[in-house]
């Protein structure tokens, strides 16, 4: 009997607190919206956000941002990236990763990432050696955590600075430290389809002061670096107000409104989850042709989205079993399609960087397959989607190829 169709939305996300929408009402009441534009004595929403974050990770400084993406282009250029020096990253990661390598002029150099979609840390050993890089821009891709105990070793013994995209982490855990604990900086978004929401918005953690002071600098605080909320001492900036330009990729305090409730909800956020993710996976694990990354016990992670694997699975067949899940209202990412679709794209798609031979990750993208678990999900539909995928790759005929 052919399964229903699925009719839940792979893109609704869950609604702004309502203290979240009572404080955003708030900030546009007073019209102070700017970050800088306080009353005498006000803590903008901005600065308290910063401090929020601050806390919840761990982190001794943070800096509330316009994206993701600034925050990882920031934290180049405060690491002191510069002009024509490479950047290591994971072969596999999403367009803003190697986007915000040639935003600040830099190479980046392509490591290889393993069948359970992490770095390659052999890999990124030989090509830290072969390029002598000093710089890694670690993408925590689709929340999957590697070793982080080997590749800190690797990357104090090659000379490496590690800046980790958290992206997709935020929450994650490695040996009971936190994603963006590991590197001199942590990169988090809070654009709408990560783990917190305020449309576009990013968060720069980091425990070193000059760095610290240097990206508020460049983030745009002219001289009023004195108005943030987990900032470094003034003595920091001592060189950084004036060597570093303004880059004007301030947060403003109407979605640090919206997002500070959202941290208090972060914990128990992971654990809804997990929860949906972990039972999709048991599903999945049965069906002869699937295969779920390997997670090791150090790694907790949050199960924001989901990936399998088809191994050898041939392109003729991935399009006819992504195009049989959709027919059931299941939306499936490939990424071994030839031409990049919504927000998926691979290294190949990237025409701005020299290409670069990636086979091993190449042999992975060509049967991975990817889905948004978004928390207006609960764990009816999650059952209901396995059976849909299951059936699908059985009518594309998986189950007996593989
Ligand atoms: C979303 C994302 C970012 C940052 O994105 P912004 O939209 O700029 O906030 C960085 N890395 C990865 C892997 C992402 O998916």
């Amino acid at each position: 009997m052919p399964s229903p169709r699925f009719r839940g939305s792979f893109t609704q996300q869950a609604p702004i607190p309502e203290a979240g929408i009572a404080a955003a009402v708030a900030v546009m009441r007073s019209g102070r919206l700017h970050r800088y534009n306080t009353g005498p004595g006000e803590v903008s929403e901005a600065a308290a956000l910063e401090q929020d974050f601050a806390a919840w990770q761990g982190a001794r400084y943070c800096l509330a941002l316009a994206s993701g993406g600034q925050a990882m282009q920031i934290a180049m250029r405060a690491a002191r990236v510069g002009p024509g020096d490479t950047v290591l990253t994971n072969a596999f990661t999403l367009a803003p990763v190697p986007g915000a390598i040639a935003a600040v002029g830099a190479r980046p150099a392509l490591v290889e990432i393993t069948p359970d979609l992490v770095l390659d840390l052999d890999d990124f050993d030989a090509k830290a050696r072969a390029t002598g890089a000093r710089f890694l821009l670690l993408s925590h891709m689709r929340g999957h955590l590697c070793d982080m105990d080997r590749l800190m070793a690797i990357a104090a013994a090659r000379g490496v600075t590690v800046i980790e995209d958290c992206a997709h982490t935020m929450g994650a855990a490695w040996a009971g430290r936190r994603s963006g604990g590991f590197g001199l900086a942590g990169c988090f978004s809070t654009q709408t389809y990560k783990h917190m929401n305020s449309g576009e918005g990013g968060l720069l953690t980091s425990d070193d002061a000059g760095f610290m002071a240097r990206a508020t600098i460049l983030s745009g605080s002219y001289m009023l670096h004195d108005r943030h909320g987990a900032g470094p001492e003034a003595a920091a900036f001592a060189d950084a107000r004036l060597d570093m330009p303004n880059l004007s990729a301030r947060m403003d305090n109407l979605r640090a409104a919206l997002l500070r409730p959202q941290i208090g909800e972060l914990d128990a956020n992971v654990v809804r989850w997990n929860a949906r993710h972990d039972r999709l996976a048991d599903r999945l694990r049965g069906h002869p042709a699937i295969r779920l990354p390997v997670r090791p016990p150090q790694e907790r992670y949050v199960g924001s989205s989901i990936q399998f694997t088809v191994p050898g699975i041939v392109p003729d067949k991935a399009a006819a079993f992504v195009a049989q899940a959709a027919a059931e209202g299941v939306e499936l990412k490939w990424f071994g399609a030839a031409e990049p679709a919504g927000f998926t794209s691979s290294h190949r798609s990237w025409r701005y960087m020299e290409p670069q031979a990636l086979p091993k990750t190449d042999a992975v993208l060509a049967g991975l397959f990817d889905m948004r678990l978004p928390l207006t999900f609960d764990l009816a539909d999650c059952d209901m989607i396995a059976e849909i995928i299951a059936d699908a790759a059985t009518e594309a005929g998986l189950a007996a190829a593989e």
